[in-house]
């Protein structure tokens, strides 16, 4: 049924000395092709399989080659092939269709490394599943042979560039001697290190691409070839970057013209490729599981999806249902069986209509989408998993993407602004369609001495003490002001906004240097990237509601920056599936109004203050008068998006369940950036009954509250009784502690009595309150109240829900066993004399 392939350290190194090896070890794959097709034939009743088909599914192994380069690999497969042969296929007009062809550029070195290309793509209108939006490659002029790399930001390509010139010339015992770029910012950067390694930079015209012309064939190839491999995978786009590795490295490997007939890989390591490992993209695999089972009757694999090859370990990448990819060498493969959409139905990405992959549509920017006439199971090949140094996509000296185990599925995210340009229907997004065109640098600007890369100042007070910098600065400054970019105000003004504690913003305390207000999400990775290269600390504020203040006050980190996410408060209800997006800056007043704006009987279990932040409201684990029925917000959480520490957005497949885990109710601040989570809405009644009764120490409270503590926590859990002691009276001699018991219920008044005269009949009884009976402890709280300014003491009972989720379910461990929850606060007066009193 399937073609095995063991990875074995042997397979990986086995040379195929000449064409017959690779005939017989093909023709050997072959034989494991014909067994899938008998049972593909048996499972799905499809059509046998023909000579045409053969070729088809090569096609299709093989990433989807031109006919010419097919008919090359099949002769050396001896297998016989005719025009006739090919046979039409959708998905590479789907991927692939264009207007003209580019001229062939000629070779122009006579060695590899000689000459190297480079060149960035993106933006990605969709955030990859590695978090990423662009990619830069490397082309070696003479060979051919590629390298790419992700990147979170254009700034990113220098780094890339020094530790790839470090594997490169280390590998293959060469230097690079020429580089070629076009004008972008990002490669000026490149010159003084260039000039220092003795490497001549060349740089494309201005407005005459075409001198760039390697590098953007390739892209193009690549970009082709890999939404032919997702239009025939039907996986969302946010695959975009595992595609883009697998078809850089089929290309890497396929005959070409340019090259009279070899590889890239053939010219580059002077060896022939072997393609007896490639495996078709997207097919179904079963990675072995045995190393990771935790009991013996663990099943020993798991229907996966393979996504590509692994760059940093010999084995293949599957993904598996629960969104983790596993990296094996030991993998089963079906090939003629595409599980995506039957793995992942309720992908975010993939419309529910057959054939069609939606991307969200979003505030900030159009959706995008792919739709795709999916030609019925086409045959589809066991392919060839490269030799071990073919798979150089992405090589481990330089990889910014670790690929993990669990790891590794991430997300798509909002598309950026489109404001000029036609509307496209595929996924490239160019610099005029996002409207982020720059004004190209002429050449001769380069030369400038004021503004050569070569004399650039390396910090800002350098900058500032050259006239010609600190004009550029202004020039910049304004621009920005100018195109509404920026609003500056006071800072004192958007520290104060969200503080909600005066007390941390009294001048003693220290302030931080810079107060970051992100419009988007990719400006928070961006805000990550920077401080973390900075060396600055960063604190992180939603909705400033914190206790301790520790969102925008630090103490022992200092100098320190906030990055405040007021700005990102988007909510998305979707009553048909019971969840809802939010973006943390968004308050829960605003949740629970969007919530209730389209369903009355939906709710979110979370706080009761309206102005507290989601951001921090969910990380602390969040309580409110549904947490005996619902238990916590942290526990109704099913999804979220984090920004690492290296600027990655990761959801909850991508981050792993320790993390996902170690969020909802571990406390804010310290394990990333959190953007947005996914909530599961619950069933509220569409009446519910509230009710309060105040007593006071004469109205016999104090048996009272004693008799609420046995009771509370054991009620019904559609009751939550809570209690709030404060002092009466505040200013004058009279003053007194008064209780009041607020009750909230889910359901009409007349079940509420019931319960109630059954389970705390104290309550209602007016005689009770004649008969205090002394409760030592309860005394002496009322003392202490008395005692200051303006307190107040909630009382929050649990018991229901609370006591139903284990302890270890989130960080939040106060579950069976806590009766209620005892929330302590006092006010005072601004002003010089309270605060020693409260303060020291
Ligand atoms: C008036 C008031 C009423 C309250 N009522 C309730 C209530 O009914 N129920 C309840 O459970 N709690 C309540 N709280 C407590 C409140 O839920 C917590 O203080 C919560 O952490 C506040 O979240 P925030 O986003 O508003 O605060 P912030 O001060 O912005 O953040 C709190 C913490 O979370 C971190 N954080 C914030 N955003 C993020 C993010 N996006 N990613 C990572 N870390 C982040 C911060 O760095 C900080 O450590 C109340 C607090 C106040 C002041």
């Amino acid at each position: 049924m399937v073609c095995v392939s063991d990875l074995s350290n042997s397979d990986f190194n086995k040379q195929q000395s000449d064409d017959k090896t690779i005939a017989k070890s093909l023709s050997d794959c072959n034989k494991s092709i014909s067994c899938v097709n008998f049972v593909a034939l048996d499972c799905n009743n499809h059509a046998t399989m023909n000579h045409k088909s053969s070729i088809a599914l090569w096609h299709s192994k093989l990433g989807h080659p031109s006919d010419l380069v097919l008919k090359q690999i099949l002769k050396k497969l001896n297998i016989s092939c005719s025009s006739a042969s090919f046979s039409w296929c959708d998905s590479c007009k789907l991927g692939k269709m264009h207007q003209l062809t580019f001229k062939r550029l000629s070779i122009q070195s006579k060695s590899p490394l000689a000459l190297v290309y480079t060149d960035i793509w993106g933006t990605s209108p969709v955030i990859s599943t590695t978090g990423h939006r662009y990619y830069i490659s490397f082309v070696d002029d003479f060979t051919r042979f590629t390298w790419l790399y992700p990147i979170v930001l254009k700034s990113d390509a220098l780094k890339v560039f020094l530790d790839f010139k470090k594997y490169v010339e280390l590998q293959f015992q060469t230097r690079i001697r020429a580089l070629q770029t076009d004008m972008g910012l990002e490669f000026q950067a490149f010159s003084s290190h260039l000039k220092q390694f003795g490497i001549a930079q060349r740089f494309s015209c201005a407005y005459t691409h075409q001198q760039n012309g390697v590098p953007e064939r390739k892209h193009r190839n690549v970009v082709e070839t890999s939404l032919t491999l997702l239009a025939h995978a039907k996986m969302p786009l946010k695959f975009w970057f595992d595609a883009f590795t697998s078809a850089v490295l089929v290309i890497n490997n396929l005959p070409t013209p340019v090259l009279n007939g070899k590889s890239p890989f053939e010219l580059l390591h002077n060896k022939k490729p072997n393609y007896a490992y490639f495996k078709t993209f997207d097919c179904a695999s079963f990675p072995y599981f045995r190393p990771y089972s935790k009991q013996k009757f663990d099943f020993h694999s798991t229907k996966c999806v393979f996504i590509g090859y692994s760059s940093l370990h010999k084995g293949y990448k599957c993904l598996s249902p629960a969104g983790r990819v596993y990296i094996s060498r030991n993998v089963l493969f079906h090939e003629f069986y595409f599980p995506y959409l039957e793995l992942f139905p309720s992908s975010d990405s993939v419309s529910s209509l057959p054939g069609s992959t939606h991307l969200p549509s979003t505030d900030s920017g159009p959706s995008m989408s792919l739709t795709l006439n999916h030609t019925p199971m086409s045959p589809r090949l066991p392919v060839l998993n490269p030799e071990a140094n073919s798979l150089d996509v992405v090589s481990p000296a330089v990889n910014t993407y670790t690929e993990v185990v669990p790891s590794n599925i991430i997300v798509d995210l909002r598309l950026p602004p489109v404001t000029k340009g036609p509307s496209s229907t595929y996924g490239m997004t160019t610099r005029s369609k996002t409207g982020s065109l720059r004004p190209k640098v002429y050449s001769a600007l380069c030369q400038s001495p004021c503004l050569s890369p070569n004399l650039e100042p390396t910090n800002v007070k350098a900058a500032l003490a050259d006239p010609k910098w600190k004009q550029a600065m202004v020039e910049e400054y304004n621009a920005l002001m100018r195109n509404n970019t920026w609003s500056l105000v006071p800072s004192t003004a958007v520290l104060e906004s969200r503080a909600q504690l005066p007390r941390f913003t009294e001048p003693s305390v220290l302030k931080p240097e810079l107060i970051f207000t992100p419009l988007s999400e990719s400006h928070v990775q961006a805000a990550v990237i920077c401080s973390k290269e900075l060396g600055i600390h960063m604190r992180v504020r939603s909705g400033g509601h914190d206790f301790e203040g520790v969102s925008y006050v630090s103490i022992i980190e200092s100098p320190f920056i906030v990055l405040d996410l007021t700005y990102l408060r988007s909510i998305s209800v979707n009553i048909n599936d019971n969840s809802a997006w939010v973006q943390v800056g968004a308050t829960l007043g605003e949740l629970y109004y969007r919530i209730a704006e389209k369903s009355n009987v939906h709710g979110f279990p979370a706080g009761i203050c309206p102005t507290v932040g989601v951001g921090g409201h969910i990380t602390g684990g969040g309580y409110g008068i549904l947490l005996r029925k619902y238990g916590l917000a942290a526990d109704n959480v099913i999804d979220a998006h984090i920004v690492d520490v290296n600027g990655r957005v990761l959801d909850r497949a991508a981050m792993g369940e320790d993390l996902f885990w170690a969020i909802r109710g571990g406390g804010g601040g310290s394990f990333g950036v959190i953007l947005s989570w996914k909530i599961k809405l619950v069933a509220v009644p569409e009446t519910v009954t509230v009710f309060t009764v105040f007593k006071t120490l004469e109205q016999g409270d104090t048996k009272l509250l004693y008799r609420w503590q046995q009771v509370a926590d054991k009620l019904d859990k559609d009751l939550l009784i809570r209690v709030l002691m404060n002092v009466e009276n505040t200013s004058t001699s009279e003053r007194s502690v008064i209780t009041a018991y607020d009750g909230f219920f889910l359901g009409g008044a007349d079940r509420l009595v019931q319960l109630m005269q059954e389970n705390f009949p104290e309550l209602g009884k007016a005689d009770f309150v004649n008969e205090p009976i002394p409760e030592i402890a309860l005394e002496e709280l009322r003392k202490r109240l008395l005692e200051e300014d303006d307190p107040v003491i909630m009382w929050t009972p649990y018991g229901g829900m609370m006591s139903k989720i284990p302890e270890y379910e989130t960080p939040f461990p106060h579950r069976k066993g806590t009766m209620f929850k005892f929330h302590y606060i006092t006010y005072w007066q601004k002003g010089d004399k309270n605060v020693p009193k409260h303060m020291n």
